[in-house]
């Protein structure tokens, strides 16, 4: 039998090339609902999923912010039966923190964290009932290790994660399994939309040097990074997918092997400095390395066929 596969945020991005890469599964494993908070963005879907449309790929609306319009779509599912949850709906924000309001940041945490806490609250139950089911999370790397002017979206992606890893051990005894995808730079609207608005950014609340660190450092650097090491969203995509259809999922896994020195670090130094004291000299005062380190990565990324194994699929 097909397994229903509820995805959030499907208009772009992510959301929008895993929907698509499961209808078109050739084995035909999935039935899809694709779901996204605003239907009049559905144009690039519908063309994406071509002839699956209406048969492996079906559009709903859904809100992560709106505890009705999860009940309504979770209801239009027959028998509210949600094989896979993939919880993708998210947004960044970037920036000094004085320049930020505690509204904007709350809409962050809502929607990243709130966001997966409503999906479960409504889905999760008939998991446990049935004692099967696959959350899949797309969290971040930021989700493990935070970043120069990404406080509160470090912060919301880090508190899915101590989220997830409470939930895992009660999820275990349902025999449900949980995946946190940690994607590094991905090249969305994402990326696009963040850097948009760090560019527009009112500045004047924040002192001289931290408007200029945020605007000739890392908004400078911002493209380079996403240039060098982002991913395309079909790339995250297939991680998902070979996921979803691993014998035994991981907990974790990030996606972008480029990336995987930086998040090693954590866990290199029990105290929690080296991350920083590497991320404070590659920012501040070596940027010839950075620039390097940069190329060295162009490099790797040349060499590198992304091949990952994660042993056989099920089925
Ligand atoms: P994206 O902006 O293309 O996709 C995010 C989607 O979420 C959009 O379609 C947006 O409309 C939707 N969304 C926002 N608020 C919503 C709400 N309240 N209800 C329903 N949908 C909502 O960007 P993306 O890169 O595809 O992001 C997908 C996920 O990947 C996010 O959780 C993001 O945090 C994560 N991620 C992105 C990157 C990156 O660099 N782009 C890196 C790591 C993780």
């Amino acid at each position: 039998a097909k397994r229903n596969v509820l995805i959030t945020g499907c208009s772009s991005g992510i959301g929008l090339a895993l929907a698509v890469k499961m209808a078109k599964d050739e084995q035909k494993r999935f039935k899809v609902y694709a779901t996204m908070r605003n239907l009049a963005k559905k144009d690039a879907l519908e063309e994406a999923a071509g002839r699956r449309l209406g048969k492996t790929l079906e559009i709903k609306q859904l809100d992560v912010c709106d505890e009705q319009s999860i009940k309504t779509c979770v209801n239009s599912i027959p028998d509210r039966r949600i094989d896979v949850l993939v919880s993708n709906a998210g947004m960044g924000l970037i920036g000094p923190i004085e320049c930020q309001t505690i509204d904007e940041m709350k809409t962050v945490m809502d929607t990243n964290f709130f966001g997966l806490v409503r999906l479960l609250k409504e889905i999760l139950p008939d998991m446990k009932r049935r004692k099967s089911g696959h959350i899949v999370i797309i969290s971040s790397v930021m989700g493990i290790q935070g970043i120069l002017f990404n406080d509160v979206y470090a912060a919301s992606k880090f508190a899915v994660e101590g989220f997830c890893e409470s939930l895992a051990i009660q999820a275990l005894k349902f025999k449900l399994q949980l995946s946190l995808i940690e994607p590094g730079p991905v090249i969305t609207e994402f990326e696009r939309k963040v850097f948009e608005d760090g560019m527009k950014m009112d500045l004047s609340a924040a002192d001289e040097e931290t408007a200029e660190m945020f605007t000739n450092i890392y908004l400078k650097n911002y493209k380079q990074i996403f240039q060098s090491l982002g991913q395309s969203a079909e790339d995250v995509a297939e991680h998902t997918v070979k996921i979803i259809l691993a014998e035994n999922p991981p907990f974790r896994h990030q996606t972008n092997t480029l990336y995987t020195p930086m998040t090693t670090l954590k866990y290199a130094d029990p105290n929690g400095d080296l991350p920083i004291d590497i991320f404070y000299k590659m920012v501040f005062h070596h940027d010839k390395i950075f620039s390097a380190s940069l190329n060295f990565i162009k490099l790797l990324r040349w060499r590198s066929r992304k091949s990952f194994d994660l042993g056989k699929p099920s089925q």
